[in-house]
């Protein structure tokens, strides 16, 4: 008996089917009457329909497909009659025609709601289950089974494990309808309003998907209670698994997006840099980049980071600000001059040639550096080059701004063939300036160091390392630390920039220092040096310089030629005393480069506006003529030769007046007669140039005294010595700075009464101050000797100023000076005004030697003294001393501050009491 049943809820709507028959439009009646008691009137004995793989519970309604031919005759038959069948699963679903004994023993009877006649044959059929049935036996098997039935209703129980075990259930179904895809939502809130335990028990069991056997078992359980735990058990362990399952979903899918989402995000990205035009651009940086990469000749630890940081740059869209951030850095990378170097050979003899074409004299320190390059040359040719064990020093060339020390190391540079770099050190604070910052931090920038190497684009550069004595340390870091590093030819092979993270080799660097002063040197960077001195230079050898080098340099600067300007010896004399004080020939140089540029303006004017009066104020302000200044015009170039004296233009201010008919001494190279308004003599025609075309015949302009001071101005400095000493107290003093040797004045006063024994002016320094009481003292305790009325001191305050307050004071070497400015104080004799002193001095009256011997005499010289009082012990230091500034000045050698009474104090004696007022400055 072929019987086929197949819960296939989509075939109850299928518009392919032949049409409706047999519609019963009966609605099912309920199946119970609350009481658990059945309330159909059910015969007992009714037709089998064996179910394969498939228990129908009491109240559940679904559609079978009924297909065997002795099945399709029974549904027939049911609906002739009272509709109603028994539902049995099989034992075996696989077996067809199923023998009574292959059929369940528990099943459901169901009334047969609607039929559907499928085109083959077949039945669909709307089922509801009503009653359990238990099967007594069979009556026939032919044409199909039929059975006598009893009904097997439910044991009802109400008892609080029941009613646990229900809650149980609907929560545990609530659960699973959460988890399990397929259980409709609805269901969650359908069992929440069921008030059957039965009906709750079968809906539950129905809606599971869950083996046959245990659909079965749950029919056949006796009582509800244990219908309960079933399917409670079956519902535990499906969450379980559910979770379970829904714990490795989870997983997997967190391991599937790692990979997968890095891949669409950037696919997403691709396309969005698509849309925005953007790709092209930034594969096209790439590509430059990794083309510069190629050619760079990276060292390998240099490449590995170069490639990995463009790899990440590839995927850091543009407007990233990190993009840009890698970018730079990836440019420092490449453009580091890792390998490129320059120079070969050292040659000492072309060395000297190029030291010797670009400085007048040094000669000592030319001698110097020709060593050290002979050494680095032999070092080189027997290549026991950069060992660590005889490292070679560090040259620092120590002096006053403007000696040459810049320019020597750029002649150092040509004589070598490498390029030529400079750091200023001046003021750096903060090891990052010269390691640089990590770059972790935003805006982070390389080191001085590497920006100075990248910038000079060689690996061998000569490096100067300026103002080396004005590194400061702080909280910061000590540069000079960093420094340290950068100079030991130990270390420096593998210097590591912070921001660049790699080392670079800079052993292959030159590095020289500068520094005004040796004291204020880091003493561990001294240790490394050898020292050499610039002390400053004498007006003659200024005026070497300038003719030799400043004017022609300044002349190629400005765009003139020897045809176009000359500058006389006397000019730059004049340059040198009345608008330079310097130890350099900075300003000189400055000065000359003014001339030369108001010398161009001249020219260009005269030829844009044809030949004028050459002699016209640049600056508009037209000098009338002095008398008697034509008396110079002797040639075609009228030179005013009526230059005063550095000693006249200190008199007065009429000095500056006295430069005023020096309008004549720019020359009308192209003699213009015809030049009507003649207001300047200097434009008269000699008569033996008859034409004024300056062009055919050139003649230099030529600049003297006169015009210097014409052109440049009033002077800015005038030798005050016989302004400064004009009356009894003064004495002239000499200091060393870090920009030269200088003079100063320092001052003493007496006022009447004795509220304090000596006041102290002038920002000086604590060993100044003492020096100036062992001066008092010493002075005081001379007193006899000097004939100073010992009440004097008893009724007067002492006051001792320094001027010139805005520059800080100290040392002892004023001692000298403080007394003998105190015992012409109190003698009231003058001191002699051309005359300066140095010396420390001890309370017995002893002279004691000082430090800075030679920038003091070139000061001296400088200012216009001739004589100096000296320690004796200092005297051997006078040797260094330029041949004629030792020809020029007098020296004269103390050991007790009585000599240098004997030697200053004039004999002119005024009244003591006279100097009771502050000396005007
Ligand atoms: P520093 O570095 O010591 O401050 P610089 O090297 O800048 O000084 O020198 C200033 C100017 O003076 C430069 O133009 C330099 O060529 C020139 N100069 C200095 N000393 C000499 C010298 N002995 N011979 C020729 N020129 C000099």
């Amino acid at each position: 008996m072929p019987d086929d049943s197949n819960d296939t809820p989509d075939a109850m709507t299928d518009q392919g089917m032949d049409g409706v028959l047999d519609v019963t439009p009966e609605t099912p009646a309920g199946p119970d009457n609350g009481d658990g008691s059945p309330q159909h009137s059910i015969p007992d004995v009714l037709p089998v329909l064996p179910l394969r793989g498939l228990v129908v519970f009491p109240f559940q309604a679904l559609p079978l497909m009924v297909g065997q031919p002795r099945s399709v005759q029974l549904v027939d038959d049911a609906m002739r009659g009272n509709r109603l069948v028994a539902l049995a699963a099989q034992v075996d679903p696989a077996v067809e025609n199923a023998a009574p004994d292959q059929v369940r023993k528990v099943g459901t009877v169901a009334r047969v709601l609607q039929l559907l006649r499928r085109p083959d044959g077949g039945l669909m059929v709307a089922m509801q289950g009503l009653e359990r049935i238990k099967i007594e036996h069979y009556e026939s098997e032919s044409p199909y089974l039929v059975a006598r039935i009893s009904l097997y209703p439910e044991e009802s129980e109400t008892s609080l494990e029941v009613e646990a075990l229900q809650r149980n259930a609907i929560a545990a179904f609530q659960k699973l309808v959460g988890l399990a895809p397929y259980l409709p939502e609805e269901l969650a809130t359908v069992v929440l309003n069921l008030e059957d335990t039965r009906q709750l028990i079968y809906l539950i069991a129905q809606s599971l998907q869950i083996d046959l056997e245990v659909k079965q078992s749950v029919l056949e359980a006796p009582t509800l209670g244990e219908k309960l735990r079933k399917i409670n058990d079956v519902m535990t362990h499906e969450l379980e698994v559910l979770e379970l399952g829904r714990r490795i979903q989870g997983q997997a899918q967190e391991e599937m997006s790692k990979a997968q989402r890095e891949y669409i995000l950037r696919e997403q990205l691709k396309a969005i840099q698509r849309e925005l035009g953007e790709s092209d651009d930034q594969q096209a940086e790439i590509n430059e980049l990794r083309d510069r990469l190629e050619k760079a000749n990276l060292p390998a630890e240099a490449r590995k980071e170069a490639e990995r940081e463009l790899s990440r740059l590839e995927r850091i869209p543009t407007a990233s600000p990190e993009h840009s951030v890698i970018r730079t850095y990836l440019d420092l990378l490449i453009s580091l001059p890792w390998t490129t170097t320059t120079g070969g050979e050292i040659d000492v003899q072309k060395a000297r040639r190029i030291l010797d074409e670009d400085h007048y004299d040094l000669e000592k320190v030319k001698d110097r550096i020709l060593e050290y390059l002979a050494v680095r040359k032999m070092k080189h040719e027997r290549g026991i080059e950069g060992s660590g064990a005889e490292r070679e020093p560090l040259l620092c060339l120590v002096g006053p701004p403007g000696v040459g020390k810049t320019s020597l190391g750029q002649s150092i540079a040509r004589a070598m063939g490498r390029k030529f770099t400079r750091l200023s050190l001046g003021g750096v604070r903060d090891e990052a300036e010269i390691r640089g910052h990590r770059r972790t931090y935003i805006g982070a920038m390389p080191g001085s160091i590497i920006q100075a190497i990248r910038r000079v684009g060689t690996c061998n550069p000569v490096f100067m390392l300026d103002e080396i004595d004005k590194v400061g340390s702080d909280w910061r870091g000590d540069p000079s630390s960093a420094l340290l590093e950068v100079l030991d030819p130990e270390q420096n092979r593998e210097f590591r920039d912070n921001y660049l993270d790699i080392p670079f080799d800079l052993s292959k660097v030159t590095f020289i220092s500068t520094a005004n002063s040796m004291d204020s040197i880091p003493p561990p960077l001294l240790d490394r040096m050898e020292v050499l001195q610039l002390p400053g230079y004498t007006e003659y050898e200024k005026i070497m310089i300038a003719t030799r080098y400043l004017v022609p340099k300044q002349r190629r600067a400005n765009g003139l030629t020897e045809q176009d300007i000359e500058i006389a010896e006397d000019a730059i004399r004049e340059v040198v005393r009345s608008y330079t004080r310097e130890a350099g020939v900075r300003n000189l140089e400055r000065q000359i480069a003014t001339l030369c540029r108001k010398v161009a303006r001249e020219i260009s004017e005269r030829v844009g506006e044809g030949p004028t009066d050459a002699a016209t104020d640049p600056d508009g302000s037209d000098t009338p003529d002095a008398p008697g200044a034509e008396q110079h015009e002797d040639s075609a170039v009228v030179v005013d030769v009526a230059v005063p004296g550095p000693a006249d233009t200190g008199a007065s201010e009429s000095a500056s007046d006295a430069a005023v008919p020096a309008a004549r001494a720019v020359i009308a190279e192209q003699p213009t007669a015809e030049d009507a308004p003649v207001q300047d003599a200097n434009a008269e025609p000699t008569g033996t140039q008859p034409s004024p075309d300056a062009a055919q015949a050139p003649v230099p302009m030529l600049i003297d005294a006169v015009a210097v001071r014409r052109l440049l101005g009033r002077e800015l400095f005038r030798n005050e010595q016989a302004e400064r000493i004009d009356r009894p107290g003064v004495a002239t003093g000499l200091v060393w700075t870090p920009v030269g040797g200088d003079i100063i004045f320092v001052e003493a006063a007496r006022t009447p009464g004795r509220e304090e024994q000596l006041i102290l002016t002038g920002q000086l320094g604590d060993v100044m101050k003492e020096s100036a009481q062992a001066a008092l003292t010493c002075v005081r305790s001379d007193s006899a000797r000097l004939s100073i009325d010992p009440a004097l001191w008893m009724e007067s305050t002492i006051h001792i100023h320094v001027p010139a307050g805005a520059t800080p004071k100290d040392g002892p070497s004023a001692g000298v000076t403080m007394a003998l400015a105190l015992a012409s104080l109190m003698t009231g004799r003058d001191v002699k005004h051309d005359l300066a002193m140095t010396g420390e001095i001890t309370l017995r009256g002893k002279v004691l030697p000082v430090g800075g011997i030679k920038e003091k005499m070139l000061g001296a010289h400088r200012a216009g003294i001739r004589t100096v009082l000296l320690p004796e012990r200092n005297v051997g230091d006078l040797d260094d001393l330029p041949k004629e500034l030792r020809d020029e000045m007098t020296f004269v050698p103390i050991t007790e501050i009585s000599q240098a009474f004997a030697a200053a104090l004039t004999d002119h004696s005024v009244v003591a009491a006279v100097a009771s007022a502050p000396v005007p400055a």
